[in-house]
């Protein structure tokens, strides 16, 4: 496996890299089982895999949330060693945004809703640094997760509107045992809401509507940001955010109509 540190080193080795496949799953890092999931399913379908580890500033509305995403590179690398990815891209900020972010890609509608209206400007920060992520690995195709729904048919909708030349997989959420879904944020969870942390799985697949989750959730103790079903062509998916103390979790799942 071999580690770009700067731009530069992995801009080279891509230029020598004709007529390969390549798989790219781009993260933020704090690898867990759902981040392995994607890269063992680029594994499967590419003839060279590509990892990308860079916790991005500018999707970030709350500084503290920022400051306290969990770091863990040297343990990301092993998983990423072990799940069998071939490179490994990991710059700093200054090589992502040498205009200092005055270039953006903005999306006017899906992007405004869900955590749009929760978070200002998170997704500008997202379909930005994703953007730059795709024209950086070139890839064949990149792997996203259905946990971030709103986000992957955000990135679709970039593909196609400015003719990307590349495939956008969606993987299936990865869950614990109990049902939560995977997320780097989980590690911040305090023991008592770790415990309590699955009630937001269990309320929102099985509640009769949105309404009805968000106020079961509520009496559950929960601090609700919404809950809403949204028709994505024939099928309808249940979105939820939630926050338990200082840790923000999304979920979301299929619904019947
Ligand atoms: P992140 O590091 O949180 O930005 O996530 C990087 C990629 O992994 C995104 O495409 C996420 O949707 C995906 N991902 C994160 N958690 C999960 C999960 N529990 N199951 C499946 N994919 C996930």
């Amino acid at each position: 496996m071999i580690l770009h540190s700067h731009l530069d080193s992995w801009l080279e080795t891509r230029r020598r890299l004709t007529g390969q496949s390549i798989g790219f799953v781009p993260t933020m890092g704090a690898l867990h089982a759902g981040h392995v999931s994607l890269i063992e399913r680029a594994r499967r379908e590419n003839e060279i895999v590509v990892l990308s580890i860079f916790v991005n500033p500018t999707q970030f509305d709350d500084p503290g949330d920022l400051a306290q995403y969990p770091k863990t590179l040297e343990s990301d690398l092993e998983m990423a060693r072990k799940s069998g990815c071939d490179h490994v891209i990991f710059p700093n900020e200054r090589q992502m945004y040498p205009d200092g972010y005055r270039y953006r890609v903005s999306e006017n509608e899906l992007s405004k809703i869900l955590c749009g209206a929760h978070r200002l400007g998170h997704f500008d920060g997202v379909l930005t640094v994703v953007l730059k992520l795709l024209h950086i690995a070139q890839p064949t195709r990149a792997y996203f997760g259905e946990k971030d729904f709103q986000q992957l048919e955000l990135v679709r909708g970039m593909v196609k509107s400015f003719f990307l030349p590349v495939e956008i997989v969606s993987c299936a959420i990865v869950r614990e045992g109990d049902g939560l879904a995977m997320s780097s944020r989980n590690t911040r969870l305090s023991h008592v809401d770790r415990k309590h942390a699955p009630h937001f799985h269990q309320i929102l697949t099985q509640a009769a509507n949105a309404d009805e989750a968000r106020r079961a959730l509520t009496e559950d103790g929960f601090d609700v940001d919404y809950v809403e079903d949204i028709a994505f062509g024939p099928s309808t998916r249940r979105f939820g955010a939630v926050r338990m103390g200082p840790v923000r979790l999304i979920d979301n799942c299929e619904v019947q109509r």
